[in-house]
């Protein structure tokens, strides 16, 4: 399987804090990655470092087999924090603006397809400041997308949505990944919604990652475990016990 991104050994501190510890995890050709963690537990400071805006304190980061972020910053698509759209815009004008940026010649082409890729080619002229949360989302994935990276990054996308805005992400994510074949590193603490679609998992906890599964372990996991998990929610929780548990022995 072709690895799409490897985080070697990375570790990050600020002053004396560490915000990620020696952290390593892969992710291959086709995964939709559940990275889940409780708030501060370091998955931002991961992906900040992934997408270039922050750099390791040790370890290195290969994305598509380069050290050379720079260079493979094209395939890789990112939606960091609340995104910025301009309010007063359209879809379609939001994006544009975002073609002269990246100075993209075929523009109008490239947002079409966008637009249809991510559902929002009916959207018209009605501007952001008018979309509802769900909307606003799929359009900054939308401008990630823009230049067709194979590599797509969430920093908790359904932050702040209603279950209805949560459906539309989950239901546009796997079809990025299904139909366009886009790789996914996603980000949450909500983890009944993760489990509705992620096909592999890392656990982050306190910037060190305790442990990494597939699907069809964390299913096998449930099944074989006596103390009545029952799926990703009761298993993260037993994990971060059982961490903390140990810490304080
Ligand atoms: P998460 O995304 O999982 O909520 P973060 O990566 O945002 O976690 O934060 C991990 C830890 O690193 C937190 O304790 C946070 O306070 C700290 N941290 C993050 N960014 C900075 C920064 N720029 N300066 C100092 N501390 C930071």
């Amino acid at each position: 399987m072709k690895k799409i991104l490897q985080v070697n050994h990375v570790t990050k501190t600020y002053g004396s804090q560490t915000a990620v510890n020696d952290l390593s995890l892969t992710l291959y050709e086709g995964d939709i990655y559940g990275f889940i963690g409780k708030n501060g537990a370091g998955k931002t400071t991961l992906i900040r470092m992934i997408a270039g805006l922050a750099k390791p304190t040790d370890g290195c980061i290969l994305l598509f087999g380069s050290q050379d972020l720079a260079a493979q910053r094209s395939n890789l698509g990112t939606v960091i924090e609340s995104p910025a759209l301009y309010p007063n815009m359209t879809a379609y004008e939001n994006m544009m603006v975002q073609c002269k940026l990246m100075d993209l010649s075929d523009a109008n082409e490239h947002i079409k397809t966008v637009l249809t890729m991510t559902g929002l080619q009916n959207t018209g002229k009605k501007k952001a400041r008018n979309f509802s949360l769900g909307m606003k989302q799929r359009l900054a994935i939308a401008i990630a997308l823009l230049s067709f990276p194979k590599l797509l990054i969430l920093d908790e996308p359904t932050n702040g949505l209603d279950p209805e805005g949560i459906r539309e992400i989950r239901e546009l994510i796997l079809k990025l990944n299904q139909k366009y074949h886009i790789t996914v590193l996603i980000s949450s603490h909500i983890l009944g919604e993760l489990s509705k679609f992620a096909t592999r998992y890392g656990i982050i906890h306190e910037g060190t990652l305790l442990e990494e599964f597939t699907e069809k372990e964390l299913l096998e996991r449930c099944r074989s475990d006596q103390t009545g998990t029952e799926d990703l929610e009761d298993y993260f929780i037993n994990v971060i016990h059982h961490a903390s548990h140990q810490k304080m022995h």
